[in-house]
């Protein structure tokens, strides 16, 4: 008997007992069964101990293993599983299997997250939020792993790292440092747009079933003819928008660091089940060469009203992890993970995401943590491959041949997926594009996009991060957002006078 009103997340041992049939024995790992797990084997009742204390050394020597490395980014994070449903015909576009038919479902697994805390951070804070879709298809894993903005703050991966450090601790202090988030970004202008979203009502999400998704990349479609477009997709929420203000966040942070798990787990186990609705932008090969933006630039959108949304189907999620480490911990997304029909885009951050996101779930979970069940492509369980052995191979092809050539039926190739050509050339060089517009979508986003009430709540909850850094870096800050609007920047220098910081970053402006 439960105490009243008691949420289903709080309830979970008390179901799984209920759901138990008869009564496990207790074993060790290698499967005998254990008489006593109350006491230690010790030389009379005070000790030593015995190092034949088989138990003890069983129990404790896997306890000492417990952890796989943290997630160097989205550490803390929630899952779920469900399906993709096809409401739309986009084949023209995409012969993907996954899109072949109206009402067709293929099973999904999302992992929502935060980006820069560790695992034991707070869900509430003023962060850009993972979204990253797994769908298990016939053809294989496809990951879209994206975020809940459509844009990013950098368009090279080569500052990723430093990107990444400047959101986390101080090597010095081990604390969160305004001097090294400000003066990176204001060093950095293309990070404009997405600071702008950062600060914005949508930078603290309620919960993750309140958020829309992006894929955020550019990709390339192919249809069964070979033809392809260019792509980017998101996905709606079909809940809605909502956000907390930083007072309920902050609020929410002492009292519930762990409130956007708990919401998503209990609503699904309440059948509220929240889905989404993906859509796709298209763009063609000659709209790509004369858009006035980069349209491989992962700090821009494409807009909607030159590439309008595409509807294409739902993705509801209506079942919780029935093991957090198993399900959610070991979920591995790659945005090298495509299938026949999805392609890469020249995208640059896109090009560096393929080879960091494989590169550290090697790292974090082993050669062969596709063989996981999570991971694993179960619907494409007849496909095989030459890899063998490793670490903990779950599926190690029995007595398959083990090379390629060979005259023994090992997997052989499938010439109708093959990609087709695309030509490129370019002088050889690093391109450090800094003449390109990083002030107009901005500029578009505080005048067209945001309402006076949300322009001035931008304003404050800029003002207090900016306020604590130093001074030469808030101005050069000011001076970048005096480039998407004057009055931007003036209402930022107001704000921070009312904190007592004077800054001289307007008369500057004048010479940019
Ligand atoms: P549209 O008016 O056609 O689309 C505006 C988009 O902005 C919609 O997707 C809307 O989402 C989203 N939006 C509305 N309020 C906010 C907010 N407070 N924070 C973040 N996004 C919001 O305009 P354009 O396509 O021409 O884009 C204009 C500007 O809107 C862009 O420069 C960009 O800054 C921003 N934007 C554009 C997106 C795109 O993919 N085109 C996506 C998101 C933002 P909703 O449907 O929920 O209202």
């Amino acid at each position: 008997m439960s105490c009243p009103g008691r949420d289903p997340s709080s309830e979970q041992l008390n179901n799984y007992k209920r759901n138990l049939k008869g009564e496990p024995v207790l074993l060790t790992a290698n499967g005998a069964p254990v008489a006593e797990k109350k006491a230690s084997l010790t030389v009379g009742p005070r000790g030593p101990m015995l190092l034949q204390d088989f138990v003890y050394l069983d129990e404790m020597s896997h306890f000492t293993r417990e952890r796989v490395p943290e997630r160097v980014v989205h550490a803390k994070g929630a899952g779920a599983f469900g399906y993709f449903e096809v409401t739309h015909d986009i084949t023209k576009y995409c012969k993907a299997k996954v899109f072949s038919s109206i009402g067709k479902r293929t099973p999904i697994a999302i992992r929502f997250s935060t980006a820069g805390g560790e695992s034991g951070s707070a869900d509430t804070v003023r962060d850009p939020r993972g979204f990253a879709v797994k769908f298990y298809t016939e053809e294989g894993i496809w990951d879209l792993v994206g975020n809940n903005t459509p844009i990013f703050f950098i368009k090279d991966p080569l500052f990723f790292p430093s990107f990444v450090h400047t959101q986390k601790r101080n090597p010095a202090t081990h604390l969160k440092d305004a001097d090294m988030f400000w003066d990176f970004m204001s060093l950095r202008p293309e990070t404009t747009h997405q600071i702008m979203f950062l600060f914005s009502d949508r930078g603290i999400s309620d919960g993750y079933r309140y958020m829309h998704g992006y894929g955020s990349h550019t990709f390339k479609l192919v249809n069964s003819k070979n033809e392809t477009v260019y792509c980017k997709f998101y996905h709606k929420t079909d809940q809605g928008i909502k956000n907390l203000s930083p007072e309920k966040a902050a609020e929410l942070s002492a009292s519930d660091p762990d409130y956007a798990i708990r919401d998503l787990y209990n609503a699904i186990a309440k059948k509220q089940y929240p889905s989404w609705t993906l859509y796709i932008q298209v763009m063609t090969n000659e709209q790509a060469k004369t858009f006035r933006w980069n349209p491989f630039d992962l700090t821009k959108i494409w807009p909607h009203e030159e590439y309008p949304e595409i509807p294409v189907g739902r993705l509801v999620l209506d079942r919780n992890p029935e093991n957090y480490f198993a399900d959610v911990e070991q979920a591995a997304f790659n945005p090298g993970n495509m299938i026949p029909g999805i392609e890469a885009s020249p995208d640059k951050m896109l090009q560096g995401r393929i080879f960091a996101y494989g590169d550290t779930q090697r790292h974090r979970l082993g050669p062969n943590h596709l063989q996981l069940p999570v991971n694993c492509p179960f619907k494409a369980i007849s496909a095989m491959h030459y890899q063998r052995d490793g670490h903990t191979p779950i599926y190690n092809h029995g007595g398959a041949p083990n090379y390629y050539p060979n005259s023994f039926s090992g997997p052989k190739e499938c010439p109708a997926v093959r990609s087709p050509p695309f030509h490129l050339s370019g002088d050889v060089d690093r391109y450090d594009p800094v003449d390109e517009d990083d002030f107009g979508q901005p500029a578009n986003f505080w005048k067209k996009i945001l309402d006076e009430p949300a322009r001035e709540r931008l304003v404050q909850n800029m003002v207090g991060s900016l306020r604590n850094a130093s001074v030469f870096i808030v101005e050069r800050a000011v001076r970048n957002f005096a480039r998407v609007d004057i009055d931007l920047a003036q209402r930022l220098t107001d704000g921070l006078r009312k904190c007592g910081i004077e800054i001289n970053a307007l008369g500057k402006s004048a010479n940019l």
